[in-house]
């Protein structure tokens, strides 16, 4: 031992009364006896992590070992002598403990051992295993030792198990995913919060009590098998997916994960594991797999899995491997654009499913049915052997249609064209039997609808070009390939632009400009006049509206637009322009509609209504190409009419040719007559204009004026000259 740590020995002085006469065998006796006293006592003092320390019976520190220094921080001069209360007895314990100990060290009562706070030098307390033992010293008199085991360690230790468990219950409890844990036989021994909610059971005790059979949770119970083979092979399954059900009997697509969890001898304790819900993207991938076959409205298949039939069976014949017959039948709504388009796309789609049912019930075992999209459906005929099996279904599909459809509270007269392509040799593609079948279809609209055609390999090349244009121009509207150039009508008394007239173009990027004259019949057979005529509308309103508020003069411009006959038999014509009048904030009477005289021939009582309510809403009426037509002049007088166009036929050679002057004269008295004004179409060179003048003809329109103009330069006409061109 050094020289200073036998300075800081905790030696307890032995009180020695009297001196006493020892033999010479006594005393070497004794010199081993005290040898041996200091061994054990040494070895008390170092013993390392083992506090003891001794007290007499007054209860003062007789002994205190360099373990117990460390463990309440005195040093043995420090507290050798003073009382046990004073030191390491907390004061709360110490009315209790000071009796107890008085007891002990006078042996009246059995010491226990245990578990205590005692305090340390700097007054913190200090977890200790507490034993005692009483000893009479060489005088007889009692002392007790005690041997303090510090519990500072195992009760961090303890606390860091506590907050440990504390934090994975709170993440069991709280966490969005499912745990729980199974026994061997599959039921469950815990389950947290979210998977009991998420199976919906109002506990988990409540779920451990139904869910005895783990079988009777899963839909497939084949899937089941599996999920135990896996288990019992592997001792885990991973991201296992599969159906379940809720307690409501309802279902979820899970995904789940398990673990064997083992003890050390590796016999199964349980298994533990996490599910996740993942019925949200099981749902999206189905969708995803029905949206790659099947047509979202009608639910029949799309164009893009009939296509790819198709082509199998072309594979298939050019492998020689079949040698079925097969037909295409290519169908489509006569007029159906005109349903959606006046009575909106929901009454239009609902149409489009009713329709597509009476299809159905058409159907031969291995017909294929799909709807191309809009209003074109397709059948693929497997199995025909002759065309009049085809012919046959063609009927039919044409019959399904023969009672009106209903929607809601309305009934609706659909018809349509079938066109028949027959499967042939020379087919190579899919794509070029659906075209010949709506070829064939195209004829049979052409024919006036409600009926089928047969393709015919020498049908017309110039319907083939048509159809051609009909795409085109179905694409053109919806790629603003479409334009409108403003024509000005000039008042011939003042030489002043009066208005103009929207003339509509098409910038084709192939074949260049396109004249209204070729594609507005194509876009009125096949109804894309309808969407076509209110983009004239909006944009030609839209138009005049930014003149006049560039341009305060403006005020007075009006704006002709060219109304198909079509339009006429539209019923919402006049609430759709009365709405874009008030949307642009126009007069209505800045708006002038151009019909053409035939239009007006054809027109019925229901279209003399419409005329009249359009006089109501103040928007002009002119018929134009006048003189083309053969108006009856009983049918003029019952029209509210304000402009009467002379036909250019009319104006062109008027300077030469009197019968034409004649009846350009005639056409302005006419009108006159009815209170209409009068605009000479096609005015070339000024003498036509002076002699148009001279027959009171108010208004003029044509080259020798200007030819129509883009928006920009009809902007940079009013900004230069004003309104007089
Ligand atoms: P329209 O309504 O009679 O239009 C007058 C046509 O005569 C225009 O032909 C115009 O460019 C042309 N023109 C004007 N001044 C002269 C001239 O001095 N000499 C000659 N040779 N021609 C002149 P465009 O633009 O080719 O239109 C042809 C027809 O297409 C129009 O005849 C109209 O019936 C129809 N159209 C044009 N735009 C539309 C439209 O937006 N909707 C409808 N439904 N039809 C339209
Ligand atoms: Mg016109
Ligand atoms: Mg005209």
């Amino acid at each position: 031992m050094s020289a200073k740590a036998s300075a800081k020995s905790s030696v307890a002085q032995l009180d020695v009364a009297q001196p006493i006469q020892l033999s010479e065998l006594d005393a070497r006796t004794l010199a081993l006896l005290q040898e041996s006293e200091g061994r054990f006592r040494r070895l008390f003092e170092e013993i390392p992590n083992i506090p003891v320390q001794g007290y007499d019976h007054h209860r003062r520190v007789i002994f205190w070992n360099h373990a117990s220094e460390s463990l309440y921080g005195y040093t043995a001069e420090e507290v050798l002598g003073q009382l046990i209360e004073d030191i390491i007895i907390p004061d709360s314990l110490r009315d209790q403990m000071v009796p107890l100990i008085d007891s002990w060290i006078a042996g009246g009562a059995t010491i226990p051992s245990g578990e205590i706070q005692l305090r340390h030098k700097d007054g913190s307390l200090v977890p200790v295993f507490s034993s005692h033992v009483v000893l009479n010293n060489t005088q007889g008199q009692p002392e007790m030792y005690c041997v303090d085991l510090d519990l500072r360690d195992r009760q961090k230790a303890e606390q860091a198990l506590r907050a440990s468990e504390e934090k994975y219950r709170g993440i069991f409890e709280k966490i969005t995913q499912g745990l729980f844990q199974i026994d061997a036989t599959g039921r469950y021994i815990s389950a947290n919060p979210f998977l009991v909610n998420l199976l919906g059971y109002e506990s988990a005790d409540i779920l451990k009590a139904r869910l005895t059979q783990p079988q009777q949770l899963y839909v497939d119970k084949e899937r089941y098998k599996e999920l135990q083979i896996q288990l019992n092979t592997q001792g885990a399954v991973r991201d296992f997916e599969s159906q379940i059900y809720r307690q409501d009997g309802s279902t979820l697509w899970v995904r789940e994960t398990q673990t064997a969890v083992r003890d050390s001898h590796g016999d199964l304790l349980y298994y533990e594991g996490r599910l996740e819900d993942v019925t949200l993207r099981r749902q999206a991938e189905e969708r995803l797999r029905y949206d790659a076959i099947y047509d979202k409205l009608t639910g029949l298949y799309n164009r893009a899995y009939l296509t790819e039939k198709l082509a199998q069976i072309l594979v298939a014949e050019t492998r020689s491997e079949q040698d079925e017959s097969w037909a295409v039948l290519f169908v489509d709504l006569d007029r159906f654009k005109v349903i959606n388009d006046s009575l909106g796309h929901i009454v239009g789609d609902q149409v489009l499913c009713a329709v597509a049912q009476r299809f159905q019930g058409v159907l031969r075992l291995h017909d294929v049915l799909a709807r191309f999209g809009g209003d074109e459906f397709v059948l693929l005929l497997r199995g025909v052997n002759k065309q009049q099996d085809a012919v046959q279904v063609a009927t039919r599909l044409l019959a399904s249609l023969q009672k009106p459809v209903s929607v809601g509270d309305q009934t609706f007269s659909v018809k349509t064209s079938v066109g028949i392509a027959f499967g042939k040799p020379g087919y190579q593609e899919a794509t070029e039997v659906l075209r010949d079948a709506d070829l064939a279809m195209y004829q049979a609209k052409a024919q006036g609808g409600s009926c089928y055609r047969f393709f015919e390999q020498d049908m017309h090349p110039r319907a083939l070009e048509r159809l051609q244009l009909e795409h085109e121009l179905k694409f053109a509207l919806e790629h603003h390939q479409l334009q409108l150039v403003y024509q000005p009508i000039m008042d011939l008394a003042t030489g002043q632009v009066g208005g103009f007239e929207a003339l509509l173009r098409w910038q084709h990027p192939e074949r260049g400009w396109i004249s209204p004259t070729t594609f507005i019949p194509i876009a009125e057979e096949t109804g894309l006049i309808q969407p076509l005529s209110w983009w004239v509308f909006q944009a030609a309103i839209n138009q005049l509206q930014a003149w006049r508020s560039q341009l305060p003069q403006a005020e007075k411009l009006t704006m002709n637009v060219n109304l198909s006959a079509m339009q006429l038999k539209q019923e919402n014509l006049v609430s759709y322009l009365a709405g874009m009048l008030q949307a642009a904030k126009l007069p209505g009477d800045r708006l002038k509609l151009e019909v053409t005289e035939t239009s007006f021939l054809e027109a019925s009582e229901f279209n003399i209504q419409i005329f009249q309510e359009l006089k109501q809403l103040g928007v002009g009426l002119c018929i134009d190409d006048f003189g083309t037509g053969y108006s009856s002049l009983s049918r003029l007088h019952q029209l509210p009419l304000d402009v009467l166009k002379i036909d250019r036929s009319f104006v062109d050679g008027v300077e030469h040719d009197a019968r034409k002057q004649a009846i350009a004269q005639s056409i302005v008295m006419l009108a006159h007559g009815l209170g209409a004004k009068v605009v000479a179409e096609g005015i070339e060179t000024l003498e036509q204009q002076q002699i148009l003048q001279q027959l009171s003809c108010e208004f003029g329109q044509g080259y020798w004026f200007s030819r129509p103009l883009t928006p920009e330069q009809v902007d940079s006409l009013l900004n230069q000259h004003g309104f007089a061109a």
